[in-house]
């Protein structure tokens, strides 16, 4: 699959760098419109930003208050398509404001946030918003803090449960169409030669091995790389040692923060919480997320190593502080925590201003005006607008190409696991299935791989060992494991804990695993003990540098 001396002899039309959600929604467009494209990705596939998000498919209700009326009408028209194109992945969310006569946002503001929000989305699926008064507000939220309330505001966004395999289901879809996608593959030089890249030098980190990946006359290279576009702007050098590219700053992320915690007491069940925190006025979620809670974010200036983004203590316990402040009997504390995670948004550089008025619009920045011809970096981009920004991209890169124009087709065309509730697919799989696994569990896979959970149900028809759980907490079968090696490229422990499944994130960060884990990728993968025992460690250190809490890894030594 990974044949590299064949990359090294094909001449792309298309080079991505990196492959977050908006390097894989432009490999997907790039490659249905017919352009010979390549991904290449350092790590896995939404290792980056795209996998640190607080998972909403949402309009932007807040960008109003900042006058960013395109970028909310963008957002709600892309959270259509996908409801349309990836069913399977995302849902609508019913979000709940609670709304206080001591903050800064009065009722009338809300009401007018909510009437230009459906004014935006005319042309949506989902029903309109409802405001709610004091009275009607206290009777439906017995939970929600009383001080100062005047009433509540109701309305729908989308949620992507699995941002992670939306990603994915590009690559793949990407890759269906004729792309070429390489995870854990570094650029680590970009050669410039008469004002335009003529190479690329990668290493493939799997092997170290070091290659050349090389375009034509025309090539593109996409600078999709998040809050790393800096740095991959700064491996641009020319012969005589110039870097025209890397010399002013582009991005300016900020890091923004969540904590998972278990149900608790009076949580919302069937509505998130949009809640202005009390201590400073910024706007946080509380989100009904896999039988848990996902609470965030924070939203701090951030200038460390963007490898390693972790929740300070201090993060975690303002959230903490914010969630009891809203609901006075959840008393939450550290120990009710089951999961952090922390990202950095690639905004670009506004140096002095305020994080949460930092413009969320992206920008397609092409460095003709640095004297580079054919490299065009995205600053910005959330997760919502990926497919329109794939569609700029790629009409930008044609006429940048002189090219014929093709029309873009994602906006009709599904994601590979495309399938609703009601299929007939579903029944047939539970009939097919359940003497080896329970019904429930065949509709929780078709809930996280669409209409590919019957590739994983395949499985175990030869191995039934396959279809039994990997731990008798959770509805994972061990056929998944199996599934992300051999079809989902996944390459080691921490692509399927904590990207193919949710299992890192649902108790004691996927610690005890390991026996489990192993023993089928030793069975059925052709891994052996020293590859596991090797991969393994590398997912402990993962889970400390990012996710374990600095207070746990300080006290409770039997996580670490
Ligand atoms: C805390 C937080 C909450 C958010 N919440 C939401 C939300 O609810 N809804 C929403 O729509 N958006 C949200 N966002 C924004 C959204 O997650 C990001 O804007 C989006 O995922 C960016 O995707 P990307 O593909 O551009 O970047 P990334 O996902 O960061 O991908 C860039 C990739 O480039 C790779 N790379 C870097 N250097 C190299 C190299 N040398 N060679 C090869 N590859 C390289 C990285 O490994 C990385 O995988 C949130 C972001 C954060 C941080």
């Amino acid at each position: 699959m990974r044949n590299f001396s064949q990359i090294q002899q094909t001449n792309y039309d298309l080079i991505v760098i990196g492959g977050g959600i908006n390097g894989a929604g432009i490999a997907r467009d790039a490659a249905t419109r017919g352009l010979k494209t390549i991904l290449i990705e350092k790590g896995d596939f939404a290792s980056g930003s795209s996998s640190w998000s607080t998972r909403l498919i949402h309009g932007g209700l807040r960008y109003l208050e900042y006058f960013e009326f395109p970028l909310v009408r963008e957002s709600l028209k892309e959270r259509e398509v996908l409801l349309r194109n990836a069913p399977h992945l995302v849902s609508p969310l019913l979000l709940t404001i609670p709304i206080y006569s001591d903050r800064s946002r009065p009722y009338w503001k809300i009401w007018a946030g909510m009437i230009l929000y459906d004014i935006f989305s005319f042309d949506k699926t989902l029903p309109l918003h409802r405001m709610l008064p004091k009275a009607k507000f206290q009777q439906l939220f017995r939970y929600v803090d009383r001080n100062d309330l005047v009433g509540g505001a109701q309305y729908y966004d989308g949620q992507v449960t699995l941002a992670e395999r939306l990603c994915l289901e590009n690559i793949i879809a990407a890759q269906e169409a004729g792309a070429t996608v390489l995870n854990y593959v570094e650029v680590t030089n970009l050669e410039i030669t008469d004002k335009r890249i003529a190479s690329l030098s990668c290493k493939n980190k799997l092997t170290e091995e070091i290659f050349t990946v090389t375009g034509n006359q025309d090539t593109v290279i996409i600078n999709t790389s998040g809050p790393w576009v800096d740095e991959i702007c700064k491996l641009g050098h020319s012969q005589n040692q110039d870097r025209p590219i890397g010399k002013t700053k582009k991005m300016g992320g900020t890091k923004g923060s969540h904590i998972i915690v278990k149900p608790f007491a009076s949580a919302p069940k069937t509505t998130s919480l949009y809640v202005e925190a009390k201590s400073d006025g910024r706007p946080f979620f509380i989100v009904p997320w896999l039988g848990m809670y996902l609470i965030g974010t924070t939203d701090l200036p951030f200038k460390g190593d963007l490898d390693r983004v972790k929740a300070d203590n201090d993060e975690i316990d303002y959230l903490l502080t914010e969630t009891n402040n809203i609901i006075p009997t959840a008393n939450l504390s550290r120990e009710d925590i089951l999961f952090t995670y922390s990202g950095v948004r690639p905004l670009p550089n506004s140096e002095g201003k305020k994080p949460g008025s930092i413009t969320r619009k992206h920008i397609l920045y092409d460095h003709k005006k640095e004297g580079v011809n054919n490299l065009i970096s995205l600053i910005g981009g959330k997760l919502t607008t990926y497919r329109n920004v794939g569609e700029e991209m790629i009409d930008a890169v044609l006429k940048k190409m002189a090219r014929p124009y093709k029309p873009c087709i994602t906006d009709q065309t599904p994601l590979p696991g495309c399938i609703l509730p009601n299929d007939p697919r579903i029944d047939q799989a539970i009939q097919d299935y359940q003497n080896i696994v329970p019904a429930s569990t065949i509709n929780y896979l078709f809930s996280v791989y669409g209409a590919r959970a019957i590739e994983v149900l395949q499985l175990t028809k030869q191995h039934p060992e396959l279809g039994e759980k990997i731990t008798s907490d959770f509805s994972d079968i061990k056929a998944q494991i199996v599934y992300a090696v051999q079809a989902e490229f996944a390459q080691n422990f921490t692509d399927i804990l904590r990207r193919r499944t949710t299992l890192a994130m649902q108790g004691n960060y996927g610690l005890d695993l390991f026996p489990v884990v192993s023993e089928i990728l030793i069975k059925y993968c052709n891994w052996n003990s020293e590859k596991c025992d090797r991969s393994w460690q590398e997912y402990r250190t993962y889970i400390e540098e990012n996710c374990l809490p600095d207070y746990l890894m300080k006290s409770d030594k039997s996580l670490v």
